[in-house]
């Protein structure tokens, strides 16, 4: 191999330190590469080349933006074919495949389709109803069949593991404030044994007062779903309302790891009233400032 600058011939690969600046960001990593000996030039390669920037690229989207699995695992998901779901974000099958092979980012704009998808699946039908003209009446019903938004993603996938949860915590008939309790409890001794997030729910402590962002919803869609029932106690004044799991899940409907913790939880808050796990969540108050999140 003959270096094409200064016509050497003492060319080696090794592992060279990139620096790239990728829209704005900084990225540094060690990648091989074949560097002449007498000028320290890199000498081009076809194939190290390659390797090396998508290299760059893969740290920039796990970073930055959206890595090239997650594309593919969004795509998949939702039943589509790489020419389907083109189609449907508005950029050509040549450009998708460059986004799932790693050898281009998403521009901003796809960037931010393709992170609204991820955020919620559901966008998919939004995106493709805003286009409705491109596709015949048929083709457009069939899309609708094809695509599949249960279990689209990750996040739907919490979502489930969310729902198991708060069925298996109102086996006996709970208020919803102490299955909000009790979430937040199994996510706090989750996080201090594991050191990341268990649900991935915002819990917010608003006034003093425990809330999770989106549980009223989550709580609504369980109830239209019948897998839980809304009960009213009228011989009582102090739970007025409690939700009834009509779903019952065991240990198999959980990893072993998560159940050891929401078992132990249940227990321990079995014959609890609301204010005293309450009060238990108060003392556990934790704020945690990174991506591994727990507010309150
Ligand atoms: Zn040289």
């Amino acid at each position: 191999m003959i270096c094409n600058k200064c016509k050497g011939i003492n060319v080696r690969e090794e592992n060279y330190h990139h620096v790239l600046n990728i829209k704005n960001h900084i990225i540094e990593y060690d990648a091989p590469r074949f560097i002449c000996k007498d000028c320290r030039g890199i000498v081009p390669d076809k194939e190290l080349d390659l390797a090396a920037t998508i290299k760059g690229y893969d740290l920039y989207s796990a970073k930055y933006g959206i890595p090239k699995e997650d594309i593919i695992l969004l795509r998949k998901k939702l039943n589509l074919s790489q020419e389907l779901f083109a189609k449907i974000i508005g950029c050509a099958k040549k450009t998708l495949v460059s986004y799932e092979v790693g050898y281009s980012i998403p521009n901003d704009i796809y960037m931010g389709v393709l992170k609204l998808l991820k955020a919620d699946n559901r966008v998919i039908l939004e995106l493709l109803s805003a286009n409705k003209d491109s596709y015949s009446k048929e083709e457009y019903n069939k899309l609708i069949n094809r695509i599949n938004l249960k279990n689209n993603n990750s996040i739907v996938d919490k979502d489930e593991l969310v729902n198991n949860i708060i069925l298996y915590f109102s086996e006996n008939g709970v208020s919803k404030t102490k299955v909000m309790c009790l979430l937040f409890l199994s996510e706090y001794n989750y996080y201090m044994k594991y050191k990341k997030s268990l649900t991935n729910l915002d819990f917010i402590n608003n006034s003093n007062y425990l809330n999770i962002f989106g549980f009223e919803d989550t709580i609504i869609n369980l109830i239209n779903n019948k897998r839980l029932q809304l009960i009213y106690d009228v011989s009582s004044n102090k739970e007025m309302c409690y939700v009834k799991t009509s779903e019952y899940v065991t240990s198999d409907d959980f990893d072993p790891k998560v159940f050891e913790i929401i078992e132990a939880i249940k227990k321990e808050h079995k014959l609890l009233s609301v204010e005293q796990t309450l009060k238990c969540v108060k003392n556990n108050a934790l704020f945690i400032n990174s991506t591994d999140k727990i507010v309150f």
